[in-house]
């Protein structure tokens, strides 16, 4: 239901995101994952039209969101990282409001006011001002603007950051409960969230779309995938050395500061190929007895890591630009309204 293709933002000569494509189909939650920086607020605010592209298209059903923007935003709901909340109005008030911006009619903006406040729990706090509800009640107000309207696709930027632990699983609940009825896309810098809400997972890095999985599918390609910690006694640097000798392994690192005449050493393999009994040989032969040896299974944490963490050689220049937020061609969603207090 949504086609994002080709879609890449530039700010002077940095790009925010760079030639993303993905597909959005009906029915899923879907996770849009990466460390700060990597380009997910960015995407969001083009795919909700808030923000123009550089490059790229987005549709909606069909409806370019630029060039169609009206009939293509009304199918979505969006809560922008910052929350657009009135800090005076009660939820109730800044909830008829919205509907009203958003252009739902009198008598049903009363239904939708009121159904949207029982669904995500803000019906015992409509009566107090927006300003002095905990930063889990905003959320949960701000994720009620979003309902407003009956979007099918509701997008969620970092729902849950700055939130308590038990805020953080009540916000989580509400997501795979709006599951159930919409079309949701939640970003998050946590890949334990992403896991626990969300059936699809896009992985963002550094402006690129590094992975589009399913989550079974992601765990699937790790299956074999181990990782060997060895402790050996002897030089680190001879040890790496050998192993890096050893056609099976890859990554090989020296873990945490060795003791006295120890190393621990880590490296991935995998298990339709083992090459423990190599290295054991090899070091062995060489002097280094090794006196530990563990495995462990390759988890998504550690695909995560490795595929948000090399950076691309041509954006490492990139640093000077990040400061330059201008934010001149973003257009907010409804009637803007600066909030200084937030
Ligand atoms: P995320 O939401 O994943 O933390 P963003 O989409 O906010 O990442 O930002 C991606 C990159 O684009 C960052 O390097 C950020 O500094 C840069 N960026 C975002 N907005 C602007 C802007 N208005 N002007 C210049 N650089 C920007
Ligand atoms: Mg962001």
């Amino acid at each position: 239901m949504i086609r994002v293709r080709n879609i890449s933002k530039r700010y002077g000569d940095h790009f925010a995101i760079k030639n993303i494509s993905f597909d959005i189909e009906r029915g899923k939650i879907y996770g849009l994952l990466g460390p700060n920086g990597a380009g997910k607020s960015t995407t969001m605010n083009i795919i909700t039209g808030c923000l123009s592209a550089t490059e790229g298209t987005v549709t909606v059903d069909g409806k370019d969101i630029f060039r169609e923007p009206l009939e293509a935003k009304k199918k979505i709901g969006y809560l922008p990282e910052i929350p657009p909340l009135y800090s005076e109005m009660t939820p109730a008030e800044y909830l008829a409001f919205v509907a009203e911006a958003k252009g739902v009619p009198y008598e049903e903006s009363i239904r939708q006011v009121k159904e949207v406040l029982a669904l995500t729990g803000t019906d015992v706090v409509a009566d107090r001002l927006i300003r002095n509800l905990s930063k889990g009640y905003k959320q949960r107000v701000g994720i009620a603007q979003a309902l407003l309207g009956s979007p099918e696709i509701i997008i969620l930027d970092e729902p849950t950051v700055g939130l308590d632990p038990k805020q953080m699983i009540e916000i989580r609940s509400l997501i795979k409960e709006l599951g159930k009825t919409k079309t949701v896309i939640v970003s998050s810098h946590i890949l334990s969230e992403i896991n626990a809400v969300c059936d699809h997972v896009m992985i963002i890095s550094h402006g690129r779309l590094v992975a589009n999985d399913s989550i079974e599918a992601l765990e699937e390609s790790v299956g074999s995938e181990h990782k060997l910690y060895i402790t050996v006694r002897g030089e680190a640097q001879k040890a790496l050395a050998l192993l890096n000798t050893v056609a099976e392994v890859t990554d090989v690192n020296e873990e945490e500061p060795s003791s006295t005449n120890t190393c621990r050493l880590s490296m991935r393999f995998d298990t339709n190929n083992d090459p423990r009994e190599t290295i054991f040989y090899k070091l062995a032969e060489n002097k280094l007895p090794i006196i530990d040896m563990t495995t462990d299974q390759v988890t998504l944490e550690d695909i995560f890591l490795r595929l948000t963490s090399e950076p691309l050689l041509e954006e490492e220049n990139d640093a000077e630009n990040e400061n330059e937020k201008d934010t001149s061609d973003y257009v907010p969603q409804f009637a803007p309204r600066k909030e200084e207090d937030s």
